[in-house]
């Protein structure tokens, strides 16, 4: 049974299609897994096999994917306790496909942060080296995957937070175009951002657990019917195709990350691929305008949370009071500042200046991939300007952490498709490579990722 740890999600469902292992004997291996992670990786675990355990291995979720009956809490203290009555369509999808839950995974509290240390429940350590994060906010679901804990699992980017963690912990993390994913039970941060996606030990992995994350929603009015069908990556050249490469000369980045974007880039070349470097005039105001867009959506998803309907309730008095009570009591820092901001750029006399600027370069930064595309066909960068950080060494300076996403936001802001793949290793640490593509590129994009995954041969953590 061990060997199911060596093997990738999608080699497990074969042991699991031909007979060789039963749905409930995975499961269970996989239990106890994720049971014995002492990383911080889970907010809960699940006890036993669900009855409808089915021909995929199990499937960790983030904590912010409402499940029916699960404590569903976003990382949030103001959530604690919360079990929801119905479940999100993402989740009910991988049931439908065969993936049942095996745990909720620990993130930043309502996906604010690129460290997981804004979870309300405690920080998660990188299992690469346990004195540093593992990025952010879906720090659990990259955490338990790089460490075995689960074959695989889901989480949320917004800005980057699929993409970043699984660059820190050295696997591959898919940011889908907006609108490929339903985002219905999904506790919302920034709704225009929002997008479900896998993070996971390989491009194949990715691939099958987005072919059966895809599809229309009647309860998601932004989703759409998947155009084609989600191939199973299968590139081993790159012969003709155009990789424009963004952001090697940014100011703070990296030399050891660098260099393993730039060696990457001649694997890419080695290959076949054609490689130049490209402008994206715009994309360095990502972060600017990303920093007003989602908190102004953020301070509007979280004025629910009043004390009434759902979580715990503090304060006695009047309505105000106990209002401004739990408030106070369940929202951690990053929260509060966050709907300050958001509350402060739709204020009447601002909106215009802040919000409509924000918006006005978001339009731009869509602008700039669609003339970028027009040349190329990937835009490739470094995923984060850093290798997993020292836990504590950017919670005193939040702007330093906003940075950790300067290459990840602008994909978001434009809703295009992007992957994060293991490049290779500075001082020790995984560096992850991005490849962006135009709206609905998911299986050209994961084509071109496998091609380098095999040339590169990144070996992850060894798993004990
Ligand atoms: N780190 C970014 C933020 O704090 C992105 C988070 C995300 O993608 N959910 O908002």
């Amino acid at each position: 049974m061990t060997d199911l740890l060596r093997l990738t999600a999608a080699q497990q469902a074969e042991l699991l299609e031909r007979g060789d292992v039963s749905p409930g004997e995975a499961f269970e291996f996989w239990r106890g897994r994720a049971a014995g992670d002492d990383l911080g990786s889970y907010l809960w675990v699940a006890d036993a096999a669900p009855t409808d355990v089915g021909r995929l291995p199990p499937v960790a979720v983030k904590d912010l994917f409402c499940v029916e009956g699960v404590p569903s809490g976003a990382g949030s203290r103001i959530l604690e306790g919360y079990r929801p009555p119905y479940t999100a369509t993402s989740v009910r999808n991988l049931r439908a496909a065969g993936a049942a839950v095996l745990g909720k995974t620990n993130q930043d509290e309502f996906a604010m942060g690129s460290s997981n240390e804004n979870s309300g429940y405690g920080p998660v350590q990188n299992p690469w080296d346990r004195r540093r994060v593992p990025g952010g906010s879906s720090g659990g679901s990259a955490a338990a995957v790089a460490a075995g804990t689960t074959p695989w699992a889901i989480g949320t980017d917004t800005g980057g937070s699929i993409r970043q963690p699984a660059a820190l912990c050295g696997i591959v993390g898919l940011k889908p175009t907006y609108g490929a994913v339903s985002r219905y039970g999904m506790i919302a941060f920034a709704s225009s951002l929002d997008q479900c996606g896998p993070l996971t030990r390989d491009v194949t992995d990715a691939a099958t657990l987005f072919g059966h994350l895809v599809g229309r929603d009647p309860c998601d009015s932004t989703s759409l019917e998947y155009p084609e069908e989600v191939r199973r990556p299968s590139a081993e050249r790159l012969d003709g195709l155009r990789f424009g490469v963004w952001g090697l000369e940014e100011e703070g980045l990296e030399r050891g990350v660098a260099d393993v974007v730039r060696r990457t880039l001649g694997t890419t070349e080695e290959l076949g691929g054609g490689v130049e470097e490209i402008e994206l005039p715009s994309a360095r105001q990502g972060i600017a305008a990303y920093y007003v867009i989602a908190p102004a959506e953020a301070s509007a998803n979280l004025a629910r949370y009043d004390g009434v309907r759902y979580g715990p309730r503090t304060g006695d008095g009047d309505l105000t009071a106990m209002y401004e009570q739990t408030r106070h009591d369940g929202f951690g820092d990053e929260v509060k500042r966050r709907i300050m901001i958001g509350t402060y750029a739709l204020s009447s006399g601002y909106y215009e200046a802040y919000y409509g600027t924000a918006q006005k370069v978001r339009t731009r930064i869509a602008d700039d991939f669609r003339a970028a595309f027009e040349r190329v066909d990937f835009v490739v960068t470094p995923t984060s300007p850093t290798v997993a950080f020292k836990l504590g060494e950017r919670t005193a300076d939040p702007l330093a952490m906003y940075l950790s996403d300067y290459f990840t936001v602008p994909m978001s802001l434009a809703g295009i498709a992007a992957v994060s793949i293991p490049a290779g290793l500075s001082d020790g640490l995984p560096v992850g490579f991005q490849i962006a593509g135009p709206a609905f590129s998911e299986s050209r994009i994961l084509d071109a990722g496998h091609a380098l995954e095999k040339a590169i041969g990144f070996e992850g953590v060894p798993h004990t």
